[in-house]
């Protein structure tokens, strides 16, 4: 409608019908061909996220031009064992595993211990995991709420889709544009990484992986994508843990 309305005469309501009543692809198409990006700014999505790491939300909240809520580690306590995202090259190397497994037995001790010391002193609540949250890992799992508008997710798709991209945002973001698909696949039928609709702008950086990722993202074009990445793990002995196998785009 907001599109419609820059280059109609009619008033609102009269446009509102006509659109209700007419099928709007085409026009959409057009849109999207030309670049007349700002009516789809109107189109807003909202994505409740579970299962990623601080270090991945770290990299999401990056992205300015939305809206987020995170599950807060002052209010929620982590006495009872934090989950853990567990990368896949530590998870694939039995050593590192048993090393990466014992750390965060200890970071559990360490927060824990701080919390008791700080409830004998009368600290309790917020105030103790305030400042016993200071020891939890990067890993430490979290959930969170974010709202993008259409013309920002696809800014967002073009740089964390991309293989330069660390696996595990690069994972999320690839659930979130098949998921975007769904509900508006004009919009986002050629998103995906830069290097799927231009010269790949990481440059000397580049992945080397271009013909791969359109060979991909061309699949999903048309529709034809089964990859989806379970992203659950075992769980370990204290905290659960949580975290992908073998997704689709981890080196
Ligand atoms: C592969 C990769 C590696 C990265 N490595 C690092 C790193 O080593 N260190 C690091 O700090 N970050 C790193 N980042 C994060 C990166 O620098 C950006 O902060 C992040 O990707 C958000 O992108 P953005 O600023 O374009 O987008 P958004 O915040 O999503 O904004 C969208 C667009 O709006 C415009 N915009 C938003 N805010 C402003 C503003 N204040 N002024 C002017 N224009 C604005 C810009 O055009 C921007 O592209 C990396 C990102 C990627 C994808």
């Amino acid at each position: 409608m907001a599109a419609r309305l820059c280059y109609s005469p009619s008033d609102i309501w009269s446009l509102r019908e006509k659109i209700e009543t007419k099928d709007q692809r085409e026009f959409v198409e057009k849109l999207m061909k030309i670049g007349h990006m700002s009516p789809i700014e109107h189109a807003s999505f909202t994505f409740a996220v579970e299962g990623i790491s601080r270090a991945c939300s770290h990299q999401l909240v990056r992205h300015r031009l939305a809206s987020y809520s995170q599950q807060s580690q002052r209010y929620v306590s982590e006495e009872t064992g934090f989950d853990y995202i567990i990368p896949p090259t530590i998870r694939g190397d039995k050593e590192l595993m048993t090393f990466y497994e014992k750390f965060m037995d200890e970071a559990q001790q360490a927060y824990n211990h701080i919390v008791k010391k700080l409830n004998e002193k009368g600290k309790k609540g917020e105030i103790a995991n305030q400042d016993a949250r200071f020891v939890l890992p990067n890993a430490t799992e979290t959930k969170i709420m974010l709202t993008m508008n259409a013309r920002e997710l696809l800014h967002f798709f073009r740089q964390r889709c991309c293989f330069r991209a660390q696996w595990e945002i690069r994972e999320m973001a690839h659930q979130m544009l098949l998921l975007v698909k769904t509900v508006a696949p004009i919009i986002f039928e050629k998103s995906g990484p830069a290097c799927v609709n231009e010269p790949c702008p990481e440059r000397v950086m580049y992945c080397g992986k271009a013909r791969e990722i359109k060979r991909i993202y061309g699949r999903f074009v048309k529709g034809k994508n089964k990859a989806v990445n379970k992203g659950t793990g075992g769980s370990a002995k204290k905290s659960k843990v949580l975290g992908s196998q073998k997704g689709l785009f981890q080196e």
